[in-house]
């Protein structure tokens, strides 16, 4: 082989990953080693499905560089990151929680890379902390991917541990077989709330144990949703009974998450929506003004933390070059309420629903100059790559 492999950097699911060295370029490389069954040798899905994956390029989705195919063993060659989400969380968190700007940075790239994948009709199935990873750039980008779908939704991992199911949408959890992008919007969701709190926010022992504790939390859904899902899953189901539930009332989320900005919890809200036809797509979130407005505190990271990633958030509408409207709105709390009211208005809430958070100057807050809204992003990466 043409890699030089180091150290071990990961086991997960189907695969182990070491850390690996070209020996004609020198360069950094993520090697994931896939066990084949002896028998079966590779799939043919996952082929075609690693093939597929090679298409797939974008600034937020870790880049598959080349496929390395022998009888016992299938080596994908990965562009190399630092860490993974869980182990970034663990590291620089506050007992794993991220500061404000962080959060807001990581879940834009991973709504970015989720919509991307969306936008090409691939799903990722499996997102969450460990399938995420950070670079030394603080650039975060989708891991792990399309195996699942070669492979169906795992349950056990190569060492036969019980795969999360944290970050799994009630729709599969009810046996759902439709399954959409809406999927991985929900586990979006659960992986927002984690990186504000710094815990996983449903945390299940098993299908029904998940379900029940995201019913806890967001409510049970009317009998009509939960029998409009359950319709869509196994063909036999319509035989079977319907299982009951027990009727939670929904907490708010501002009880759950008190840290969470009003936007933030919005947000959240539109992530976390019990019946998929309901949940925001990631296209959607990316202009939800949780981005778009410039009310998010920035704290100064603590000394020897790494630095927040400087990353720029692009106004969906604007040319490369041109002055960002939000720039301005940063500045002038009116303009800001007013763009708050306007997004509601045009999803259909009233502005009493979901007040517009004070603006950052009536917090006393000022919000540095590289923080705010800026066209770089887009020219640092040209389209097509985007
Ligand atoms: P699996 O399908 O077995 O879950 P993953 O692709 O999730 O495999 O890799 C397992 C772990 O290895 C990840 O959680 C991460 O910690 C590490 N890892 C994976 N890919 C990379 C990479 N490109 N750079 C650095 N570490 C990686
Ligand atoms: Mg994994």
């Amino acid at each position: 082989m043409n890699y030089v492999q180091l150290e071990k950097l990961g086991e997960g699911t189907y695969a182990t990953v070491y850390k690996g060295r070209s020996r004609t370029t020198n360069e950094i490389v993520a090697l994931k080693e896939i066990h084949l069954d002896a028998e079966e040798g590779t799939p043919s899905t996952a082929i075609r499905e690693i093939s597929l994956m090679k298409e797939l390029k974008h600034v937020n989705i870790v880049r598959l560089y080349d496929v390395i195919h022998t009888e016992t063993k299938l080596v994908l060659i990965f562009e190399y990151c630092e860490r993974d989400l869980k182990k970034y969380m663990d590291a620089h968190g506050d007992r794993g929680a991220l500061d404000p700007s962080t959060v807001r940075s990581f879940m834009y790239q991973l709504l970015k890379g989720t919509a991307f994948c969306h936008e090409n009709r691939v799903l990722h199935r499996d997102l969450k902390p460990q399938n995420l990873l950070i670079n030394r750039k603080g650039e975060l980008k989708l891991g792990d991917f399309g195996l699942a779908r070669a492979f169906g939704v795992p349950v056990n991992t190569f060492s036969n541990e019980v795969v999360t199911l944290w970050y799994r949408a009630p729709d599969v959890l009810l046996g759902s077989r439709t399954y959409s992008t809406s999927i991985d919007v929900w586990s979006c969701g659960c992986i927002f709330a984690e990186m504000i709190t710094g815990v996983p926010l449903f945390r299940g022992r098993d299908n029904q144990d998940q379900l029940l504790h995201i019913m806890r939390i967001i409510g049970t859904p009317d009998d009509r949703v939960i029998r409009k899902i359950i319709s869509e899953s196994k063909a036999d189901s319509n035989q079977a009974p319907q299982k009951q539930y027990p009727r939670y009332p929904k907490i708010p989320f501002q009880q759950v998450i008190p840290k969470a900005t009003p936007q933030a919890i919005d947000l959240l809200e539109r992530l976390l929506q019990f019946d998929p036809a309901k949940r925001i797509s990631a296209a959607e979130a990316l202009n939800h003004p949780y981005f778009t407005t410039g009310s998010v505190p920035y704290p100064i990271p603590p000394a020897g933390a790494m630095a927040p990633p400087t990353y720029t958030y692009p106004h969906p509408h604007q040319q490369p070059g041109q002055q960002p409207p939000q720039q301005q709105q940063a500045h002038d709390p009116q303009a800001q309420a007013q763009a708050h009211a306007a997004y509601l208005a045009q999803q259909g809430m009233t502005q009493n629903m979901y007040p517009a958070p004070a603006p950052a100057q009536a917090q006393g807050m000022t919000i540095p100059q590289q923080h705010q809204f800026m066209p770089q992003y887009a020219q640092q990466y040209p389209a097509g790559t985007r």
